[in-house]
């Protein structure tokens, strides 16, 4: 296999490092270089910016821009984006994505993951609210809070990365008092460096990365050999109809386009009936 060597850029303003240093220079021999982009052009979280395009075209200019202050050939960025689960709206759900751009061999490589551990989340609170209980859950002060008033538009002041008792009080009546109802909106600041759940998701996503780059295609020998997509379909272990679990994943390569159906990796070849729409509908 044709292995990655030197340096590897990665664009990041919120100590990504922190994350993905470790795993690539363990796993791949690569020393991470830190490209300080102005990324904040590209959207940010807290609306300031409108995010254009999907989170793959912003992580791929996150990281051309990093290419090109730095001048080397391998580049990383990350983008993450927050909201309700898709299938359970009450439970917040990270959509974690992280890209390699290998710009000698013309490849992109890129790792997805859906994290269930986040604390993000949003509440509104009334002129006489205690936001005591929400803080609590949430993590704070060790995972950051942004205050604005209820009342915000782009362009008007909000305050972010509040992280002490005395900041977060401060904002929190220069919101109220800047919204006619007195009525203040606090959220997660879901920035790395100020949240040390998504830093935890963002190592893990940079291990998975790291596996899949050791891993050869099996066709051509390029690096990036995984997971890209499964078919659903596992079979009852009662009736044998199809569920909706994973039957198999498909394994693809990112140089060649090859693609190979795998056995789901934990062994499992039958559904338990609790899952089939026939035995237990
Ligand atoms: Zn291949
Ligand atoms: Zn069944």
């Amino acid at each position: 296999m044709a292995s990655l060597i030197g340096s590897i850029c990665l664009t990041t303003r919120h100590g990504k490092e922190r994350a993905l240093a470790r795993p690539f220079r363990l796993g791949l021999g690569l020393k991470l270089v830190t490209s300080a982009c102005d990324t904040d052009q590209l959207g940010t979280f807290s609306g300031e910016v409108e995010r254009p395009g999907d989170a793959l075209e912003t992580c791929r200019r996150k990281a051309r821009l990093g290419l090109e202050q730095t001048g080397l050939r391998l580049g990383l960025a990350s983008e993450g984006s927050f909201g309700p689960h898709p299938a359970a709206p009450l439970l917040p759900v990270g959509q974690e994505l992280l890209l390699l751009i290998d710009l000698d061999r013309d490849l992109e490589i890129v790792e997805e993951r859906l994290e269930l551990r986040t604390n993000f989340g949003q509440q509104l609170f009334g002129p006489d609210q205690d936001p005591t209980t929400w803080l609590e859950r949430i993590g704070f002060p060790s995972h950051a809070v942004i205050a604005r008033p209820a009342s915000w538009t782009p362009g008007a002041p909000l305050y972010k990365g509040l992280t002490t008792t005395t900041h977060l009080r401060d904002a929190i009546a220069a919101s109220r008092s800047a919204d006619p109802q007195g009525r203040v909106q606090l959220e997660t600041d879901m920035r790395a460096h100020l949240n040390p759940t998504r830093m935890a998701s963002l190592r893990r996503l940079g291990v998975a990365l790291v596996r899949r780059l050791r891993t050869p295609c099996p066709c051509c020998g390029a690096p990036g050999w995984g997971p890209v997509d499964r078919v659903a379909g596992l079979p009852c272990r009662w009736c044998g109809e199809p569920t909706a679990l994973t039957r198999f994943e498909i394994w693809g390569c990112p140089q060649c386009r090859a693609r190979r159906h795998q056995p789901r990796a934990d062994g499992l070849v039958s559904a338990d009936p609790g899952q089939c729409h026939f035995c237990n509908p």
